[in-house]
């Protein structure tokens, strides 16, 4: 039987038209409040601006205003840390999302560590990953491509708990965060690097792949147990003459071939790469909801505290 297709284009369009019905529900109780994020762009790398154009789109399309800052490549690391401590405090920013990779002269993990964690809604503070990795417990924000695979997994009722699930990569924003979450919700899971030795044999054994190696079509279907469910994270171009660009995108996992195997699979494209802005949207609205409550309750015992006075008067 052919593999149940993990449609994520699907899964992001049915979640944005929930926060899209989220944010109006929030605008009546906070009156007319909207949630806020701000982007930050870098220099004048095309593929740079072409995401940071389509996050703003769809903030745009479920309610969240946004606010951008298009900075020049020469701007100094002192200059762009000021800029993120003004969006730190301002109140309408409910996320910022300093679009990476940033020009060499500036380090990377020092303006993301200057990103207020209550707004760090790309979850990559080091402080919201490491909560990850700690029983009991809970980051603020979840950094969004891994939390897109667990929404997969949930919402086609993949079963985790007790599963044993394999991850292939180890990096900070997808490898290591996605095995975090697999083992937070009872997987019992297995990292594997570019060091691992007898790959093949470790994923035949799993019951949930997640494949984030950018290696193009690296797993084959003989690498697969039959029934598992594979989420294939890897963006890769390959050369192909007969695609109208001379190109066409792949994941790390040969599709055709696996989908015989798998009892469930993402597709390149239309599978986890939809769901990273949705994430970021969803962020988004929680970060300002949380933002909204503590606001509302802050002014709440402000008019209790005068009230008490004026009795006391
Ligand atoms: P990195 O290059 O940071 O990490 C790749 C990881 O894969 C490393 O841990 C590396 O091991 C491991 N690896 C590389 N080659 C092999 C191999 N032959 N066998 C086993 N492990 C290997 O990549 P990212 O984590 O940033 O991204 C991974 C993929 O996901 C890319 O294709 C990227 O484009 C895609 N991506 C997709 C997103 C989406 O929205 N869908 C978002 C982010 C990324 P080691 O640590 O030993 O070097």
């Amino acid at each position: 039987m052919p593999a149940t297709v993990i449609s994520g284009k699907e899964t992001a369009k049915t979640i944005r038209g929930e926060l899209k019905e989220q944010v109006a529900a929030l605008g009546k109780k906070y009156d007319g409040k909207a949630p806020g994020i701000a982007t930050v762009l870098v220099g004048s790398r095309k593929d740079s601006q072409t995401y940071v154009r389509m996050k703003k789109k769809a903030c745009a399309d479920v309610g969240i205003h946004s606010f951008s800052k298009d900075l020049p490549e020469t701007i100094t690391q002192d200059e762009l840390l000021e800029v993120v401590r003004e969006f730190n405090a301002d109140p309408s920013c409910h996320g910022i999302l300093v679009q990476l990779p940033l020009p060499r002269h500036i380090d990377e993990e020092t303006i993301l560590e200057a990103i207020s964690i209550e707004k760090d809604v790309d979850g990559f503070h080091p402080m919201n990953i490491g909560k990850l990795g700690m029983v009991g417990r809970d980051p603020l924000f979840i950094c969004c491509t891994p939390k897109g695979c667990m929404e997969l997994l949930e919402r086609y009722d993949i079963p985790v708990e007790g599963k044993t699930a394999v991850v292939l990569g180890r990096s900070n924003i997808v490898g290591l965060p996605v095995a975090m979450l697999l083992k937070n919700a009872n997987a019992t899971v297995t990292i594997c690097h570019s060091r691992t030795q007898n790959i093949e044999a470790v994923c035949k054994a799993a019951d949930i792949i997640v494949a984030a190696t950018g290696r193009a079509e690296m797993v084959k279907a003989s690498w697969v147990k039959p029934g598992a469910t594979i989420i294939d994270v890897g963006i890769n171009s390959v050369d192909d003459a007969d695609a109208p660009k001379g190109y066409r995108l792949v994941g790390d996992v040969a599709y055709d071939e696996c989908a015989e195997v798998a009892g469930a699979i993402t597709p390149v494209p239309g599978g986890v790469g939809p769901m990273t802005i949705a994430m970021l949207l969803q962020n988004t609205v929680e970060g300002a909801e949380r933002t909204f409550a503590a606001e509302a309750a802050a002014a709440e015992a402000l008019v209790a505290e005068v009230a008490d006075g004026a009795a006391d008067a």
